[in-house]
């Protein structure tokens, strides 16, 4: 009996069970296809890069004498979807049964099961064994509760899998040192930035011009500084924990025209293409605890991350979805200006995360979350697109990630499933956590003119016009109070200088 095993190009996981045997009567299919592009534009360096590292899965497990069927973005005989392409192999391969590892995407798993259940194949799906809790862990974990929230899966999942535990309390005596983590970066201490490698992937752009992929972006292709295997991707967690994880916790929502990536792991492209597993970087950065526990801010702030955050939004994407991806809480429909896909804005906090996005397919979390998240938000941009945006640009862009991250946590379109409350602020925040206002057109000091800063318009705006939505939300209570000082006439200025900026979206 001959099977046919799909690997898809985010299940890159070497340590899988699959592998620990050589069977010749398995052929495994890899298969690059152009389907998400269509989509939506997908960042070059995305495209390269996760092309890149399918390749060099494929050879690693050619290499271990395994059987690889991989097909190109050019091949002629790629039908360029998955199910198109897996019933056509399945018969070109004479197989009779069909296993595949379950997709994190919602769209390629029904697609799959669709294919599958509508076939005569043996087989079924099997776990890409990467995350820590299964897809319907977190929806089981809050059927007793009335309310989602992040803290109580993080400890919950704290205890279960005994991360910084001691004798059943939480190490250094807290579950959370945020309050720690709020420090903004004036240049010292600097952060590390040797341990990215670099690949010339020239030839495979050329390829994939010619196959008439349609990305945007720079590509980089020939300084290209993002992992194409598990080695490499081991080798940056390694630098990480032994130099910049120290300052992780401290500098976690600052950022800087200095430094891009300040103290982050950039470990996220690694992770949702299973280079790397979660239990890995974990324990790594456990390995790093230092035993007074004296950077416990730091390892506790980046294990947060991917314990907490990572295995939460992975629980409510397959707990919500495919409704989630229409939400749309406040109803906004405005459209994104074509300065999203430009950089060319005056506002300098948007200009420098926009242009590094475009140039390196990387912000920080901070960035995304409280730049253009916020931005987004406050400006009415209707949240399928601002979602559209994020999935195309950014390296680490997978759906099942991305979609809470930006529906539920940047967009508030969930109506609060995801976030207790919506992640909004005026410029004093990004004045406070970076270097961005120091050089901004925009004056803060300036209250309701032309030169007045957009952010801090559209907050107030943002707060008076939702007030009545937002009047039982404790965490709310003290942003809402502030309304109170506000005068009937600034009011009126706040609300027609608002009206201005949105019209005039295209010319920030
Ligand atoms: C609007 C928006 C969109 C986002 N889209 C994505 C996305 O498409 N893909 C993606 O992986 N992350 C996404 N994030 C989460 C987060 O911003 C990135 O994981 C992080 O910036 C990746 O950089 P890093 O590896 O240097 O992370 P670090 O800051 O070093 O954090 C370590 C790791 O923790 C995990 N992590 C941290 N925050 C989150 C989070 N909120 N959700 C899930 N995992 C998290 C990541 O795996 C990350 O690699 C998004 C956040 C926002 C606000
Ligand atoms: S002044 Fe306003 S627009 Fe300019 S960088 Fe600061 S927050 Fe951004």
């Amino acid at each position: 009996m001959k099977e046919l095993r799909l690997i898809l190009g985010d299940q890159l996981n070497l340590n899988h069970s699959w592998y620990q045997v050589i069977d010749p009567s398995v052929i495994y299919l890899m298969m690059e296809v152009a389907s998400e592009a269509e989509r939506s534009p997908q960042h070059a360096q995305k495209i390269l890069g996760t092309f890149a590292a399918m390749r060099a899965f494929s050879e690693s497990l050619t290499s271990l004498g395994h059987r690889v069927h991989y097909v190109t973005i050019s091949a002629p005989d790629n039908q360029q979807s998955f199910s198109s392409n897996v019933s056509y192999f399945c018969q070109k391969f004479a197989v009779s049964s069909f296993v595949w590892q379950e997709p994190d995407s919602w769209y390629v798993d029904q697609e799959l099961k669709k294919f599958f259940n509508s076939s005569s194949l043996d087989g079924g799906d099997t776990t890409t064994e990467h995350f820590l809790e299964p897809r319907d862990g977190l929806s089981l974990f809050m059927k007793s509760r009335s309310i989602w929230k992040m803290e109580n899966w993080y400890r919950h999942l704290r205890v279960k899998h005994n991360v910084l535990m001691e004798e059943g309390k939480p190490i250094g005596g807290a579950w959370n040192f945020d309050k720690e983590n709020r420090k903004s970066w004036r240049g010292d201490p600097s952060p590390d930035s040797t341990s990215r490698p670099t690949h010339d992937h020239s030839a495979l752009w050329s390829e994939i011009i010619k196959a008439k992929v349609i990305t945007f972006g720079n590509p980089d292709a020939a300084a290209f500084q993002w992992p194409s295997n598990r080695d490499e991707s081991l080798a940056m967690l390694k630098r990480f924990c032994d130099t910049n994880l120290q300052f992780f916790g401290d500098y976690q929502d600052a950022m800087s025209e200095k430094s891009q990536t300040l103290f982050h792991s950039l470990l996220s492209f690694s992770l949702n293409l299973k280079m790397i597993s979660p239990h890995e970087v974990l324990n790594a950065a456990l390995d790093a605890l230092e035993p007074d526990h004296n950077n416990i801010a730091s390892v506790e702030g980046f294990v947060r991350q991917v314990l907490g955050w990572r295995e939460y939004v992975r629980g409510i994407y397959w707990a919500k979805m495919p409704d989630y991806l229409s939400s749309n809480a406040f109803a906004f429909s405005n459209k994104l200006p074509a300065w999203f896909w430009t950089g060319e804005v005056d506002m300098k906090c948007m200009n420098v995360t926009i242009n590094q996005s475009l140039d390196t397919a990387y912000a920080h979390h901070i960035q995304r979350l409280m730049i253009v998240g916020n931005f987004s938000l406050l400006a009415g941009l209707d949240p399928r697109d601002v979602h559209l945006w994020y999935l195309g640009i950014y390296i680490d862009a997978l759906e099942w990630v991305e979609v809470p991250n930006t529906i539920g946590m940047s967009q508030y379109a969930d109506g609060g499933i995801l976030a207790t409350k919506p992640y909004v602020s005026s410029s004093a925040y990004i004045n406070r956590m970076s270097d961005y206002c120091k050089s901004c057109k925009y004056q803060r000091k300036e209250k309701h003119g032309a030169q007045s800063c957009p952010f801090d318009t559209l907050y107030w705006d943002f707060l008076i016009t939702h007030r009545k939505a937002f009047k039982n939300n404790p965490r709310m209570a003290m942003m809402l109070k502030n309304i109170d000082r506000k005068t009937e006439s600034e009011m009126v200025k706040i609300a027609a200088r608002a009206r201005d900026l949105r019209d005039n979206i295209e010319n920030l």
